[in-house]
């Protein structure tokens, strides 16, 4: 670990000392670190999957325009990444047929009200032995459960271009008149092509827009793409292969940040960077690109996740150090934002995610194990203990099909094997989905042949409780020393 947090006081120290204490002081510290949030639960909707013919199968897929694949047909595509719902590895033959709005918008309804519900048995009963286990402070307690205690509810939509759905207006001006804040996570590509919907997409705008910001060539690129006006990033983006989805992604990144910038009322942007070996050594200057050309956007930078697919991690001993080292920077952004100093970068607010993986670090002697911790193998689940997973997925389940429309399924986004529950959202009680959340997801779990290993993407982890109660044993002891030393806690 490295020697300056060793000797610096831990960040909350003064708030546990007899002659200082300070409530407010401490829940604004809290927030600040990321360690409370602002809603009880999120759930992230894949809004796009679909039922197309594989052979004589139909089979649930998601429909995303994009191909982020390594490579297509043993070519490679300049791709660092493979995503299950890449359109190479979901091609099928028949007309997709998605979920109709009026279906998709009483499941999403359903879900927040099963969340509602499945809040009382938490802080009823999880909440009170969570503070127990992991030797909560009772000042820090009662901020989490003031923070905890509401009934407000993120919805993350997902699923490639989620907005190219037909009902996606419709279902955010539900979502918000039911007092759910909207996230969108997508690529950009219909607010970027299609001026009438970008007027209707800007006078209902999600909370939230979140892009990807890990497929730039190098900062140099995004720097260049960045500047070129809009007729040129247009015909940058035309010279892009399909198979090069990640590419696609880039330019389409830039082209939303240049909208951003010459339209009033934009929503906020948050840029997802997943880490991976191709940009490891540069992230720190991509990170600065993206802070000088859309300063008001949120960093969300992690490393590239493997574990879920049962694949090992890609980092060797040389990349782990960097990535020690990064750590190491996002813990002193962190400090910086919450002692009142000026923050380099806009990143997300979430020590205790970088504390876990200063902890799969430290933890591990053998590189090829932190390798394989910090791409999520052994390091968080959603499934172990109740409480972990408060970020509830929908998603296809991919298995073949047994109804007309697919998707809706509890369950998750990337490994569909392990807690993903038959029943479609639409077709269940609020009280039935408030029951998978913390029981059937871990009953499933529990049964399934080819359990995922987990995972460290930061939104599935959540808050500080869910993270901490989901982490794996391997991290667990490590995990507790650093908050120790970082939080003094
Ligand atoms: S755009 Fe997103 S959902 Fe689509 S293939 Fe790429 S990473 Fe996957
Ligand atoms: S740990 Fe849970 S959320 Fe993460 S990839 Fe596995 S099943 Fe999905």
């Amino acid at each position: 670990m490295s020697s300056t947090h060793q000797t610096a006081e831990p960040i909350l120290a003064p708030h546990f000392r007899a002659d200082r204490q300070d409530q407010q002081g401490l829940s604004g510290k809290l927030r600040a670190l990321g360690i409370t949030g602002s809603a009880f639960a999120a759930i992230q909707a894949d809004i796009q999957p679909t039922v197309r013919m594989v052979g004589d199968e139909r089979r649930e897929v998601t429909l995303c325009d994009h191909n982020c694949t390594v490579e297509v047909d043993s070519l490679p595509t300049g791709g660092q990444y493979t995503c299950p719902a890449a359109l190479s590895l979901n091609l099928g033959n028949g007309r997709p047929e998605l979920v109709p709005t009026d279906l998709l918008e009483q499941g999403l309804l359903r879900t927040v009200a099963g969340i509602r519900i499945a809040r009382g048995p938490f802080l009823d009963t999880v909440f009170p032995r969570y503070v127990q286990d992991f030797a909560i402070p009772s000042a820090v307690a009662s901020a989490l459960l003031e923070a905890t205690d509401t009934d407000r509810v993120q919805v993350n939509l997902f699923g490639g271009s989620p907005e190219t759905h037909p009902g996606y207006l419709s279902l955010v001006e539900t979502l918000h008149s039911n007092g759910v804040e909207v996230h969108l996570t997508t690529t950009g590509r219909k607010i970027v092509r299609d001026a009438g919907f970008r007027g209707a997409f800007l006078q209902s705008p999600p909370d939230l827009l979140a892009l990807g910001a890990d497929d730039f060539a190098s900062p140099d690129d995004a720097a260049a793409l960045f500047s070129l006006p809009v007729d040129q990033l247009s015909a940058e983006w035309r010279k892009v292969p399909w198979q090069h989805g990640q590419r696609r992604k880039a330019v389409e990144a830039a082209q939303i940040v240049r909208l951003a910038a010459e339209t009033t009322h934009f929503p906020q942007l948050l840029f997802n960077v997943v880490m991976h070996q191709r940009n490891l050594d540069t992230v720190e200057e991509l990170l600065d690109v993206l802070a000088e050309h859309a300063p008001a956007a949120w960093l969300n930078p992690y490393p590239v996740q493997t574990g879920f697919l049962r694949q090992p991690g890609v980092f060797d001993a040389g990349e782990l150090d960097r990535l020690s080292a990064f750590v190491d920077l996002m813990l002193d952004e962190h400090r910086r934002r919450a002692t009142g100093g000026h923050p380099r970068w806009m990143v997300v607010p979430r020590i205790h995610y970088w504390l876990m993986l200063r902890a799969a670090i430290d933890t591990a002697a053998d590189p090829a194990v932190a390798s394989d911790l910090v791409a999520g193998t052994g390091i968080w689940t959603c499934f172990d203990r109740p409480g972990a997973g408060r970020c509830v997925q929908i998603a296809a389940r991919g298995q073949p099909a047994t109804s007309r429309f697919a998707g809706g399924h509890l369950g998750c986004f990337w490994n569909t094997v392990t807690v993903t529950d038959e029943r479609q959202v639409w077709a269940m009680s609020a009280e039935d989905i408030g029951g998978w959340i913390f029981r059937d997801r871990l009953a499933l779990a529990r049964s399934s042949a080819e359990k995922c290993q987990g995972c460290a993407f930061p939104r599935m982890s959540f808050d500080s409780i869910s993270l901490e109660l989901g982490l794996g044993e391997a991290v667990r002891t490590a995990y507790l020393r650093a908050r120790r030393t970082f939080l003094g806690y």
